[in-house]
């Protein structure tokens, strides 16, 4: 379509300099989109730089400790994406000796990898006509067409996915794709979009009717679950008791120590655990209240530290006791770590 043609012109003129944009090596590509999903450029580029430089390639990656890799990753959040990217790099190496697949479908057979990372592989990495579309995309496509369809409805899915491919240059797919992410990314950003700079402006429907502020249209979402967490931090001689989270579809092989759930009302200390690690002999010494945004969640979380005296026996089974200096070691989540920073210099 020809308005798209001024993309890649305006994309080489004005595109930021980003590491994962020199490379065509389609492993340190589908990092880079590992990482910068859910993340913003600034917060993910350190934590390319980390994990391109301590595992320049897959079988590096695939041969790397579970726990390094968490820990490496710590704060960046979503940590099922550290766990499947684990995952992909080791069936990429099972299934094709440390060789990436060079073809889209080929992509998709690996799990982990879905239509978007395989278009952005594809493209980026072997110039393929494949039309990437992430939300940046959806949004500049949402505009300029003035498209009414939800951007997240199944029907809107298969429409944007298709608008993608209809204005996609066949020529240079890569350079294409880019430049449309950039333009969704830096121009037409979600709120206060630079439409006087833009190179669509002139045939962009939402702004030759001023109804920009508009679009995309989207399905309202459910409001996050809220939910009453209570961690106790026991103080034995400077040692305390933590867990891996195993099976979960938040924070998985993260630890953290022992936590009761309860309704807003419920003191935790009616909870039958909670008395069994608080004994007579214990004392609360202090309460550190937060609250933790995940994307289907609010967490109002209390942390109490509680001392214990010597000889006590924690009671629960499947928790190791390590030393309070020791913590830091260990990959834990992002509301523990908030904890530990709050708390360190008052242990
Ligand atoms: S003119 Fe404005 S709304 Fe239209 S594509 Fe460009 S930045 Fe987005």
């Amino acid at each position: 379509m020809k308005p798209f043609l001024k993309l890649i012109p305006w994309y080489q003129a004005y595109k930021r300099d980003l590491p994962w944009r020199q490379t065509n090596d389609p492993y340190l590509i589908w990092l880079s989109e590992v990482i910068l999903q859910q993340t913003r450029v600034e917060q993910g580029l350190p934590y390319y730089l980390k994990f391109s430089n301590r595992y320049p390639t897959v079988k590096q990656l695939a041969k790397a400790n579970d726990d390094e890799v968490m820990k490496l990753w710590q704060g960046l959040g979503y940590y099922n994406r550290a766990k499947n990217m684990l995952g992909t790099a080791r069936a990429v190496v099972a299934l094709h000796k440390g060789i990436f697949p060079n073809t889209y479908e080929q992509l998709l057979t690996l799990k982990g990898i879905g239509p978007y990372t395989a278009a952005a592989i594809a493209s980026f990495a072997f110039n393929e006509a494949q039309a990437v579309v992430d939300g940046n995309v959806n949004r500049v496509l949402a505009r300029y067409f003035g498209i009414e369809e939800p951007i997240n409805s199944h029907a809107g899915k298969t429409l944007f996915a298709q608008l993608a491919n209809d204005v996609l240059n066949k020529k240079d797919p890569a350079s294409h794709n880019q430049a449309m992410m950039e333009l969704g990314a830096m121009v037409c950003k979600p709120t206060n979009p630079i439409c006087h700079d833009c190179v669509l402006q002139q045939t962009c429907v939402a702004f030759t009717s001023g109804t920009v502020n508009q679009y995309p249209v989207k399905l309202k979402k459910q409001p996050p679950k809220v939910r009453h967490l209570h961690y106790l931090v026991v103080n034995h001689a400077r040692h305390t008791y933590v867990k891996q989270r195993k099976n979960e579809r938040i924070w998985h092989n993260l630890y953290e120590p022992p936590c009761i759930e309860t309704s807003a009302e419920a003191d935790v200390w009616s909870d039958p655990n909670a008395k069994q690690i608080a004994t007579n002999h214990s004392q609360v010494t202090a309460a550190f209240s937060c609250k933790h945004q995940l994307t289907h969640q609010t967490i109002y979380a209390t942390f109490w530290v509680i001392k214990v005296k010597r000889g006590y026996e924690f009671p629960l089974a499947g928790y190791e006791k390590i030393a309070i200096t020791e913590l830091h070691t260990l990959a834990v989540h992002r509301l523990f770590d908030k904890f530990l920073q709050m708390y360190t210099l008052h242990w």
